[in-house]
């Protein structure tokens, strides 16, 4: 069984992550996609809430686990008994960052083996602070998430926008 790892922070799914992850299933017979808690993050979904979107996001899809971690991603795909973990590369901005991460963590653990993959060229500009973005100034994000994710993204806009209105009063 060959099992992949997809880590990110996925704040929220966007379709862009379901283009890597569905072309990542072509590849390997399992792919484990995780929530890094990263206390750097400041996210604007709670885990709970992401773990949940992502579970309805992937439903269709087999092949898929849904999961979170704490600390190394190396030790973490040890445990995994992954034998690669994916990344996706939208532009060449993505590319240094990516790079020092694969070779940081091939110099941890040598038998670390960074794959990346291209999404669909609709969504190469496409990443989730752009969608929080958006939909905090009630733009449309419909071509950019699923349905389910572009509801929660509603529901937490306007959330947001009665809590500050109720603190200005
Ligand atoms: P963000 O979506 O804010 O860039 P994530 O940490 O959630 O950040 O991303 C997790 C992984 O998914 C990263 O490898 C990132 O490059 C990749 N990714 C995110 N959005 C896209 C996209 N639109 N196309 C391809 N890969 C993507």
């Amino acid at each position: 069984m060959r099992i992949a790892i997809y880590p990110g922070t996925f704040d929220p799914i966007t379709n862009g992550h379901l283009d890597i992850l569905e072309r990542a299933l072509r590849l390997f017979d399992k792919v484990v996609i995780t929530i890094a808690r990263n206390s750097a993050k400041n996210p604007l979904f709670s885990e709970k809430e992401r773990l949940e979107m992502i579970r309805r996001s992937v439903r269709t899809l087999k092949g898929v686990e849904v999961d979170s971690f704490d600390g190394l991603l190396v030790e973490y795909a040890r445990k995994k008994k992954a034998v690669a973990v994916v990344r996706g590369l939208r532009a060449i901005s993505d590319f240094e960052y990516e790079l020092q991460m694969a070779l940081m963590n091939r110099k941890l653990d040598e038998d670390f083996v960074t794959v990346f993959l291209m999404p669909n060229e609709k969504y190469t500009y496409l990443n989730s602070s752009i969608v929080r973005e958006i939909a905090r100034h009630d733009g449309d994000v419909k071509d950019f998430v699923p349905p389910h994710v572009l509801e929660k993204l509603t529901e937490k806009m306007h959330e947001g926008k009665a809590r500050s209105k109720g603190t200005k009063r």
